[in-house]
Order: structure tokens, then C-alpha cells, then sequence
């Protein structure tokens, strides 16, 4: 085969998948380019003391991408090879991502570049407690809603729910998603982004006629989002053959036990040496035989390189950016359905939408209520998806892109040009 040159700039590709539909979708070039431009930028430097002494000055950015259908919204990574072109290229997915299940948000993203696992726990709090008076020109309830991603959860954003609120000198819960339930998080979010999986799962299963249930699942990543996936599925009847970390993978073809698993990986910190399966390095895991293959780690997993060789009929997008333009036309001949990150793993920032709006309500919803409705977004739009999918006879990515990119061009529009 011909060797390929592939983009991995995760910027330049968002450019390019965004190029591709304003060619679909006619888009007037002025247009084109407010969409290709991030409304707002902000990089920091700021230190922190070290428990061992000395004081470490660290790089962290906020990417506002578009808030023309709202206030904007995106997680926050702590990761030490982010940078301003990996942020602002996750801040337009999720423009494209809320505008895609057509919640009233804007995409933003925020990073960090550190390696949290190497901060005691008082250094990490002191980090984001910094990184959140830092950027807090930019975020806020009615602006801009940072939540969990890559390397941060739950506590972090308590810590930084409480530093936005010491500063403002009264409580703001509406800040940030993703925080504990204590103080104002929504029942259902920690599992939201791996049950959207689940439900984008079940329905590309229903799209090539058959169900979830008893299928051979590989699940790339334990962390917030593939632990939750790994369980989920499990619990959906699933065979879960093999899970891995940044350590690496385990393997049992009869399906491994998820709960053990779990459990083992609390205790250890890791899948690795689990008992009953067999260890595979990430490479290999993502070319075993298996039905559905779903990444939830880092971006640029599935490329030129290693398309050809993937077995899984059906793949669904829980990570950011997990497959490249050339690997995504690869799959695409190879007759794979693939459920792009745009929809596949937006019930995380759906269930964050609901957490807003039960913190701006003071008023909170059973998990029953946040799930049942979060569902019936999910289905809805992966309805739509692949109506425009069949309507344009183009892939779901490209489909995705044409119901995200057509809804915030026309919002601006609509707005028009201020001045
Ligand atoms: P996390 O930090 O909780 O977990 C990441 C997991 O990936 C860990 O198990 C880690 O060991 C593993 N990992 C890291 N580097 C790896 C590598 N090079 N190879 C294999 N495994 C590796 O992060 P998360 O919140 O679960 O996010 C995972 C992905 O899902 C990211 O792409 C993120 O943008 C996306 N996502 C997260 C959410 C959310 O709600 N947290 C929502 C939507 C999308």
C-alpha cells in the first residue's frame, strides 16, 4: 500500500473535517471562517508551591470556540502533552457536539500541562485552585461552564466550584459540572458520557439489525468515561474481552469480569495483572476480533496505520478524536459503522446541561428522570444523524458535522454581525 502522510495536528484536523462540510453544506465563506476561528483565547502561566519545596510554574489554557447558540461549555484536561491546538480543537468539537443534540451551549475546552499523577494531593488542589483564579476572567454560570475530562473529576471540580464562589463571595454551583452530588452535581453524570455509549451502541447495533446484548466488546481506556462503558456494557449482557489503561491491556476472549476488574484496578491503580485473562498492549487490543470497539482514552488511536487491520465491525467514539481523516476513510470503505465523538459521547454534556439547569433551578431531578431524558436526546439525535447520513449518502461523521455546523451557522446568522 501506498504510504500516506498522515495530519495529526488535532486542530488542522478539525479544520479539515470542517472544511469538508462547509463544501456540503455551501457555507458562505465569511461564515466558514467565524467557525473556523475560536472566539476567545486565554493562556496562562502561574505557580505553584511544591510540598518538597521549590514552586513549578505551569501552562494552562481556556479556548472559548463559539457561543453563538449560548453560554459555552467543555471540559477541562490535565495532561502533559496538551497544548493551545489540542484545546482549541476540542473546544470546536463540542460547539459542533452540543449543537449536534442541540443543547443551548457553545464549545470550549480547557487544559492544563501537567501530569497530575505526579502532584500530591495538596499540590493538585493548589493547581486548580490557581488555574481557576486564573482563568476565572472567562468562566462563569451565564459565560462559560468548565467540566471533567482527560486526568480531572469530580473533586477537582468541587475545588474549583469553591474557589469561583469564594471569589464572588457567595455560592455558585452553575460554575462547573460534573461535581459531586453533596453540592449540586447531578444524580447520573459520573456514568452520563458511558451510558450515551451505551444508547449510540445499541442503536448503530439496531441500524445493522441486530442488539448489544451478547456481542464482543473491546473498550480502549479505565478512566472516567471507559470504566463506566466497561460496566454499562457488562451490565447490558455484553462480553467485555478486553480493557486497558495507559499500562497497558487484558484480554479473556470468554469475557472478562467486570466488577473483579474494577476492583482490581482501585486497588492497583491499574488493569494490568488482573487474574483470568491475558495481558495485550494497547496496539494489539485495538486489532483484536471483537464486534464493537469503543476507544475512551486519548485521540490519534486509530490511524492509517492500524485501519486496515481492525476487526470490529462497528466502532463507537467514547474518547475525543480517536480516529484520523485518512483511518476514518479507510473504515469507511471497509463497510465499518462508525459512531462518531460528536454524538457518541455527548450524554456526558447532555446530563451537564441538566446539572446546569438543576443548579440555576435549585431544584433536582431523580436519576430515573436524568437518565429517561438524556436517552431520548441521544436517540433523537442519532435519529437525526442518520437520516442526513442516508439523506446525503455520507458517513455519520460527515452527517454529524452537516446537523451541528448547519445549527450554529444559522444561529449566526440570525444574530448577525455585531456591530
Ligand atoms: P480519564 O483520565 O478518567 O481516563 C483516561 C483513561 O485512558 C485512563 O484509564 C488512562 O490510563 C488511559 N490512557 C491514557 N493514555 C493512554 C494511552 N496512551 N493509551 C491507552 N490508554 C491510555 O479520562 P476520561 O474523562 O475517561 O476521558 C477519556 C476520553 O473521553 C477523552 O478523550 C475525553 O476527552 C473523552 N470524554 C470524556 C468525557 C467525560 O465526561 N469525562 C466526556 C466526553 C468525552
Amino acid at each position: 500500500m501506498a504510504q500516506v502522510k498522515e495530519e495529526t495536528n488535532p486542530y488542522r484536523i478539525a479544520l479539515q473535517q470542517l472544511a469538508g462540510v462547509a463544501e456540503i453544506l455551501k457555507l458562505d465563506d465569511g461564515i466558514h471562517e467565524i467557525l473556523q476561528k475560536p472566539k476567545r483565547e486565554l493562556t496562562v502561566h502561574f505557580p505553584v508551591n511544591l510540598e518538597a519545596g521549590g514552586t513549578h510554574v505551569y501552562t494552562g489554557y481556556r479556548v472559548q470556540h463559539n457561543s453563538g447558540r449560548g453560554p459555552t461549555k467543555g471540559g477541562l484536561r490535565f495532561h502533559p502533552d496538551t497544548d493551545i491546538d489540542e484545546v482549541r480543537a476540542l473546544a470546536m468539537l463540542m460547539t459542533w457536539k452540543c449543537a449536534v443534540v442541540n443543547i443551548p451551549f457553545g464549545g470550549a475546552k480547557g487544559g492544563v500541562e501537567v501530569d497530575p499523577a505526579t502532584l500530591t494531593r495538596g499540590e493538585l488542589e493548589d493547581l486548580t485552585r490557581r488555574y481557576t483564579t486564573e482563568i476565572s476572567l472567562v468562566i462563569g454560570p451565564t459565560s462559560d461552564i468548565p467540566a471533567p475530562d482527560l486526568g480531572t473529576n469530580s473533586q477537582i471540580m468541587a475545588w474549583i466550584m469553591d474557589t469561583y464562589s469564594m471569589h464572588v463571595g457567595h455560592t455558585v454551583p452553575a460554575v462547573v459540572t460534573g461535581k459531586p452530588v453533596s453540592i449540586g452535581g447531578s444524580e447520573g453524570r459520573m456514568d452520563a458520557t458511558g451510558l450515551g455509549v451505551l444508547i449510540s451502541a445499541e442503536a448503530a447495533s439496531v441500524t445493522r439489525s441486530t442488539h448489544v446484548e451478547g456481542k464482543k466488546v473491546v473498550v480502549q481506556g479505565f478512566g472516567n468515561v471507559g470504566n463506566a462503558v466497561a460496566r454499562l456494557f457488562y451490565k447490558a449482557g455484553a462480553q467485555v474481552v478486553a480493557v486497558s489503561d495507559v499500562r497497558g491491556g487484558v484480554y479473556n476472549g470468554k469475557g472478562l469480569n467486570i466488577p473483579g476488574l474494577t476492583e482490581h484496578a482501585r486497588k492497583t491503580g491499574s488493569v494490568v495483572g488482573f487474574p483470568e485473562s491475558e495481558p495485550v498492549t494497547n496496539a494489539q487490543l485495538l486489532e483484536l476480533d471483537c464486534d464493537i470497539l469503543i476507544p475512551a482514552a486519548m485521540q490519534g488511536q486509530i490511524t492509517a496505520e492500524n485501519a486496515n487491520k481492525i476487526k470490529a465491525k462497528i466502532i463507537i467514539e467514547a474518547a475525543n478524536g480517536p480516529t484520523t481523516p485518512v483511518a476514518d476513510s479507510i473504515l469507511k470503505d471497509k463497510g465499518v459503522l462508525l459512531v462518531p465523538d460528536i454524538l457518541a459521547n455527548a450524554g456526558g454534556v447532555v446530563v451537564s446541561y441538566f446539572e446546569w439547569v438543576q443548579d440555576l433551578q435549585s431544584f433536582f431531578w431523580t436519576e430515573t428522570e436524568v437518565n429517561d431524558r438524556m436517552a431520548q436526546i441521544m436517540n433523537r439525535s442519532y435519529q437525526e444523524v442518520l437520516t442526513t447520513a442516508r439523506k446525503h449518502d455520507v458517513d455519520l461523521r460527515t452527517a454529524a458535522y452537516i446537523v451541528g455546523v448547519s445549527r450554529v451557522a444559522e444561529a449566526t446568522i440570525t444574530r448577525g454581525i455585531y456591530p
